[in-house]
């Protein structure tokens, strides 16, 4: 199996690391101390798993992390007196509500509640508007992540077909704003289109984010496509339990330039932009108070 194809996803996630660790240094000695809240609700064991890992990351890159636990049955009420209440906190740069949320509470609503400059998860609709604006805002981890893996793979996207697999506005919506951005010809496709097998063979670049294992296999790629598979679906194979994506990869390999793994591809960007945005809206919002601080002097004398 060649290598020179795979995207190694965990290396880069740690190039960008190391330069979030170095920037949090640097705010630091500015007397900035970076700060994300993490919300989990409930007890649904892999969002356990990911708020764990948030928080490691964090501390690993010198940003102080605060974990807020709720209970399954925290009421939408007590779950905006939280937010309302780390909206308020300045000592607080980025809030994370972790999802899935449990049935009962809107999502959409928790969502819109937190403040967009702290919304390191860039689904506040400010924050979606100013995407597609093509603004500089706070964007999706794993829609940045994936662009990150993009521009190492390919160097320029412009003018690139890249087809989108899935329309979610955590994955597909924004991945689809993100590459018009860099100008590329964006198409997307999802489960009701008609023809998106026909519709990826034309594809440069495939996204796949659909959460259906192996889905994509190479009758779907044309010779030479560069591939990132966002889909993390757990099998059981052959009475063991394991992660593939949404890409069929051992079929994919041989027809592809380059292409992510599941595990190890998009999984670890995801988790590295988290930590990105982070560090921009705590250095975004000390500016702001800075610009404001002037304003308050300029207006005294
Ligand atoms: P989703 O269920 O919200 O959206 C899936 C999309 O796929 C939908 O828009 C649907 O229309 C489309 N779709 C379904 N069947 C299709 C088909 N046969 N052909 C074309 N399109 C089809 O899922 P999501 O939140 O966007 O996540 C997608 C996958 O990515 C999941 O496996 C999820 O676990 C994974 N994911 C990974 C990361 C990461 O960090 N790597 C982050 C988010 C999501």
């Amino acid at each position: 199996m060649s290598t020179t194809k795979l995207i190694d996803g965990k290396a880069a996630a740690a190039r960008v690391l190391t330069q979030v660790k170095e920037d949090v240094a640097t705010l630091k000695r500015d007397g900035i101390e970076p700060a994300l809240a993490v919300i989990l609700l409930g007890e649904d064991p892999a969002s356990q798993v990911y708020v764990r890992n948030k928080i490691l990351r964090a501390e690993e890159a010198g940003i102080r992390s605060l974990e807020y636990r709720l209970g399954t049955d925290t009421s939408q009420a007590q779950l905006l007196n939280v937010i309302a209440e780390l909206n308020a906190d300045p000592g607080v740069n980025g809030i994370l509500l972790q999802l899935p949320l449990p049935a009962h509470i809107e999502e959409a609503r928790a969502l819109q509640a937190i403040d967009p400059r702290k919304d390191v998860d860039g689904f506040h609709s400010e924050n979606v508007g100013g995407l597609s604006q093509g603004r500089d805002v706070l964007t999706p981890c794993t829609p940045s992540g994936c662009m990150y893996l993009l521009r190492e793979a390919c160097g320029d996207l412009s003018g690139k077909h890249a087809v989108v697999i899935g329309r979610s506005n955590i994955v597909g919506k924004p991945m689809a704003a993100l590459l018009l951005q860099a100008h590329c010809s964006v198409t997307v496709v999802h489960s009701r289109s008609t023809d998106a097998k026909s519709l990826c063979q034309l594809a440069d670049i495939v996204i796949a984010a659909v959460g259906k294992p192996r889905l994509i296999d190479a009758s779907w790629l044309k010779p030479g496509a560069v591939v990132i598979d966002v889909g993390i679906n757990r099998i059981d194979d052959q009475g063991r339990s394991r992660l593939v994506g949404d890409v069929d990869f051992d079929s994919a390999l041989p027809q592809v330039s380059a292409i992510t793994p599941v595990p190890g591809g998009v999984g670890p960007m995801t988790i590295a932009f988290l930590m990105k945005n982070t560090v921009t809206a705590a250095l975004q919002q000390a500016q702001a108070q800075r610009s404001q601080s002037e304003a308050v002097c300029l207006s005294i004398y």
